[in-house]
């Protein structure tokens, strides 16, 4: 498979009164062509300000910094090295983004056709009629419906699940080759919610698009994802295949996030496990491992050395001294590690 976008070592710290935050530390990955990669977490993980890094999006220098060692290649190109001009092409015509609340990433004064239109004229410069015949047909490839009546409304008049339709037209007007779907499900109804799951899988597979979906909820990604990468304090502490995460889990972490996805076949009747404590400070995170305060299998060398990622298979490795090799054997609870 060849790689589209691959990321090296992206270190990105937030400039603040009260210190420098480390939101993301270290953290390398690869997206192949017309693959789906999911990254979860909770909020605060690093999930976020890592999209944000890879379309140039956060306010540098100040007060977000990434660090100099940090590569962000598209298509081998450093993402971190292109001018004003170069970003602007990636933006849209290569890279495209779609955002949880499409209400606020939408111009209420411009109606959905022309918003469409006006990207497909600034990046493959077509005329005006051109564009808009051109956004009818992105609407009815999004599913909505009277698309050529549709075209001519403003946001306020299409409903949330409507307005991220649309948003999907926009971001894939243009053919990117990557799309970064950033929470692009969690403002809407849980039925809404799935067709839109169920959009962007259909578009993927029909469109090739690479995308990246990035979302705290590992339940959503079940069905449309074929890697995950579990982020917890600004680190990968887990990554492997769907098939891995989910009936394979190696960190607690993931084994909590896991917990708290409902399932039908329970009925409902489950209580849904909610994981306890808070992520650790990141303006001095933790010498050991970041999750050591709220994992109830942790150990005492896990608060004094960060554990290497442990590889499982070609695919899958975990962040926890559970997984080492060299982790005193007394300290793992019984099963874990089977
Ligand atoms: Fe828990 Fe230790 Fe593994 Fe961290 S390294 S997740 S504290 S067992």
């Amino acid at each position: 498979m060849e790689k589209i976008l691959d990321v090296q070592d992206l270190k990105v710290s937030f400039h603040t009164y009260a210190g420098e935050v480390q939101a993301v530390r270290g953290v390398s990955f690869y997206l192949n062509k017309g693959e789906t990669l999911a990254i979860v977490g909770e909020s605060g993980c690093g999930k976020t300000v890592t999209s944000k890094s890879i379309m140039r999006l956060l306010p540098e220098p100040m007060p977000a910094e990434i660090k100099k060692t940090t590569k962000i290649l598209f298509n081998k190109n450093d993402i971190l090295k292109m001018n004003e001009k170069e970003l602007r092409k990636l933006r849209g015509a290569d890279i495209s983004m779609i955002f949880q609340d499409p209400m606020t990433s939408l111009n209420p004064t411009m109606t959905i056709g022309k918003q469409i239109a006006e990207s497909l004229i600034i990046h493959r410069g077509m005329n005006k009629q051109e564009a808009l015949d051109e956004a009818i047909k992105m609407l009815k490839l999004v599913n909505i419906p009277n698309a050529d009546k549709r075209a001519n409304q403003y946001p306020h008049e299409f409903s949330g699940g409507m307005r991220q339709r649309a948003m999907i037209a926009i971001a894939l007007a243009c053919n990117p080759k990557v799309l970064i779907a950033d929470e692009p499900t969690t403002a809407l109804d849980v039925t809404i919610q799935a067709q839109i799951m169920d959009l962007i899988k259909e578009l993927q597979k029909n469109l090739g698009t690479a995308v990246i979906l990035v979302t705290h909820d590992l339940g959503v990604v079940a069905d449309v994802a074929d890697r995950i990468q579990v982020m917890y304090a600004g680190v990968v502490i887990e990554r492997g295949t769907t098939d891995e995460v989910f009936y394979n889990p190696k960190h607690p972490y993931t084994w909590a996030l896991l917990k708290s996805v409902p399932r039908l076949e329970t009925g409902n009747k489950d209580v849904l496990y909610a994981l306890g404590g808070t992520p650790p400070d990141l303006i001095k995170p933790p010498i050991g491992c970041p999750f050591a305060a709220r994992c109830e299998y942790c150990m005492e060398i896990c608060k004094e050395i960060m554990p290497e990622a442990t590889k499982l298979s070609e695919t899958h490795e975990a962040k926890c001294w559970l997984q080492h090799p060299l982790a005193p054997k007394e300290g793992v609870p019984e099963g874990v590690n089977e």
